[in-house]
């Protein structure tokens, strides 16, 4: 089953030529048996094609350069079904650019107690084989997610679905464009970071441009477009009276219909990915971009106010590895919060830009002052989120390196209704606790920006990360506020000793 098309992941089977060429074609339909099996599980998103059995230094170099030249291929499902020894993997391994998983499974599941040979013992080998495999790996230090159970197992093919999400988000930012209009809010220190360091890392560009490059795209929208958006909206969303056609506020909604799609013919014609806006550097547009910026996230775009552009890439990174699952991905900020001791919750939301793919229901678009940004009022779409578990996570630069802080968390609907409330919202009670949460979030130096996902969970986000090379900290169920500064010491230490 296949949402990513043009991404395919290898199945490679590690052998040796000690055993005959029988034991080998044996080995060779047994892993075209596997892979036919997984590639068809609903549990993984992307097709898996079984690769010759490689049995020697050669074949695997050679999968391995092949791997690395495939623009289809986004990593490797590596099994050893007999024993291959290990030091004929390390040149092909060393050249390796994709990421790969361990997948430690057998063909058989159940050991035939009673006729039980050596023919079986021999044929089935994994249990010494992938221990072969796995002191090699980890000799070299190398990244790679370990999968164990058999490979009919729900869990494994759940495992191995999220792991093929993650590949497919690393695939999809490596050359990922991030358009930057503006620069950073002024003096904000942890939405800035260091773009070379970005390049390096995940492969992405962030270009900056002035509010006049996008001006230009919204001044040459025509009417007829503008009329043909306004009608999609009508039909689309509940409009607040004064956005009503022949009210006072229509000829905004045709504003933020001319900035949607201007902005959007900008980000197509320059193949960008994502993108940032900056309140503070609005100059030739009358409004903040909010039902734009809504509209464009829920089409799959990474976003980041205020120039945050490593928002913009982590919401990009979340939307591909939630792809086509329950739930949506927005941007988010923890904005305000309810202190009642024991139900105690964070209000997280933004100015304007909430990503209507977590929209419970229809939103309604609205328009109300900005107070701050000093521009016409602009047009926003409004809802509450679903209840329900979510995760929000946070991409920090560290100096030396980048790091990702997630939180799991509890959507509750709100205490009373917001009557009041301008923008759209999602309320919830952090993991473990409100005090554990907050206080070892702000420890590990997380953002009030973040990717906020109910698809995405933090298992996909720990195979991202992993596979990244990003220090991932997560704060669950399981966090002790104590040992988790402990964690952060250590980690540390890692990150400088690993230098
Ligand atoms: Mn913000």
């Amino acid at each position: 089953m296949s949402m990513f098309p043009d991404t395919e992941i290898w199945f490679i089977t590690g052998s040796q030529h000690l055993y005959g060429e029988k034991v080998i074609e044996t080995v060779e339909n047994h892993a075209e048996e596997i892979a036919t099996f997984l590639s068809d599980s609903e549990s993984i998103p992307v097709d898996i094609i079984p690769k010759s059995v490689v049995a020697s230094e050669s074949d695997i170099w050679d999968v391995c350069q092949k791997a690395n030249a495939s623009d289809e291929c986004i990593g490797l499902v590596i099994w050893m079904h007999t024993f291959s020894p290990g030091q004929m993997w390390i040149r092909g391994l060393n050249s390796l650019n994709k990421p790969f998983v361990h997948f430690h499974t057998q063909y058989n599941r159940d050991l035939p107690w009673e006729e039980i040979d050596m023919d079986f013992m021999n044929t089935n080998q994994s249990a010494h084989g992938g221990r072969e495999f796995g002191y090699t790996t980890t000799r070299m230090g190398l990244k790679r997610k370990v999968v164990v159970g058999h490979w009919t197992n729900e869990s494994v093919q759940t495992e191995l679905g999220r792991w093929a999400r993650a590949a497919c988000a690393l695939a999809g930012i490596q050359g990922a464009k991030i358009a930057r209009f503006g620069d950073n809010m002024r003096e904000v220190a942890v939405t800035e970071g260091d773009k070379v360091s970005a390049k390096m890392r995940f492969g992405c560009t962030v270009s900056g441009y002035g509010l006049g490059d996008l001006v230009e795209y919204v001044d040459a929208v025509s009417e007829e477009d503008i009329d043909a958006l306004v009608t999609k909206y009508e039909s689309n969303y509940e409009l607040a009276t004064p956005l009503q056609a022949g009210n006072e506020k229509h000829e905004s909604l045709r504003e933020a219909a001319a900035i949607e799609l201007g902005l959007r013919a900008f980000l197509e014609e320059g193949n960008f990915n994502a993108f940032t806006t900056n309140f503070q550097n609005l100059t030739g547009l009358t409004q903040l971009p909010g039902l734009a910026v809504q509209r464009l996230m829920a089409d799959g775009y990474g976003f980041g106010p205020e120039g945050d552009w490593k928002s913009a890439l982590l919401t990009r990174a979340m939307k591909i590895m939630g792809s086509g699952l329950e739930g949506g991905t927005s941007l988010m900020e923890h904005y305000t919060y309810h202190l009642t001791p024991g139900e105690e919750k964070v209000l997280g939301s933004h100015m304007l830009e909430v990503c209507e793919s977590i929209a419970d229901g229809t939103p309604c678009l609205e328009i109300h002052p900005l107070d701050i940004g000093g521009k016409d009022d602009p047009v926003r779409a409004v809802f509450d989120t679903a209840p329900g578990s979510a995760v929000n996570a946070s991409l920090v630069d560290m100096g030396d390196r980048f790091r990702i802080v997630a939180n799991t968390v509890e959507v509750v609907e709100p205490d009373a209704e917001l009557r009041e409330l301008p923008v759209a919202c999602a309320i919830w009670e952090p993991d473990p606790d409100f005090e554990t949460a907050i206080e070892s979030w702000i420890r590990a130096g997380g953002a009030h920006h973040t990717g906020f996902s109910q698809s995405v969970s933090a298992d996909h986000l720990r195979d991202f990360a992993r596979m990244a090379g990003l220090e991932f900290l997560l704060i669950d169920e399981e966090t002790d506020a104590a040992s988790f500064e402990t964690e952060l010491k250590y980690s540390e230490a890692f990150h400088k000793l690993s230098e």
